[in-house]
């Protein structure tokens, strides 16, 4: 085994303590959990990114609208309506525009992220529709 060989076998390890010590936590807890640190990913790539937003999509895409700058990539939130839905049935819709980036590019780096950390999600690749993400995927 070389070096690099090694630090896979280490990451890999990591990873799987990751999700068994998430596991342990629930499922409503471990989106949330994910959730929000990719929104925090967001946040430092200039994205406005607001879990548990206002009661409302009415109230929340007004008062995101005002925080729009500029330099805005794009936003994404849910609001209170959707965290309950977060936690009774652990699914939450992600409602989302873009500024800088078009609608559908905003979208498809959402789809990425939610790839990348491995959380399931129902979206037909139309902006005008929300992002359901619904469950967590266990490891292959
Ligand atoms: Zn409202």
């Amino acid at each position: 085994m070389n070096e690099q060989q090694a630090k896979d076998v280490m990451t890999s390890m990591a990873d799987d303590l990751g999700l068994a010590l998430d596991k342990k936590k629930g499922t409503e807890s471990l989106i949330r959990h994910r959730l929000i640190k990719m929104f925090e990913t967001l946040t430092l790539n200039g994205w406005i990114a607001k879990p548990d937003f206002w009661c409302c999509n009415t109230c929340a895409s007004h008062a995101i609208g005002e925080m729009v700058m500029h330099n805005t990539v794009a936003y994404v939130f849910w609001n209170c309506q959707d965290d309950i839905g977060l936690r009774e049935c652990r699914a939450v819709y992600l409602k989302y525009a873009g500024n800088i980036i078009t609608d559908k590019e905003a979208g498809n780096v959402l789809a990425e992220q939610l790839d990348r950390l491995r959380l399931g999600y129902d979206w037909d690749g139309d902006p005008a529709h929300a992002i359901l993400v619904h469950e967590y995927l266990d490891p292959a």
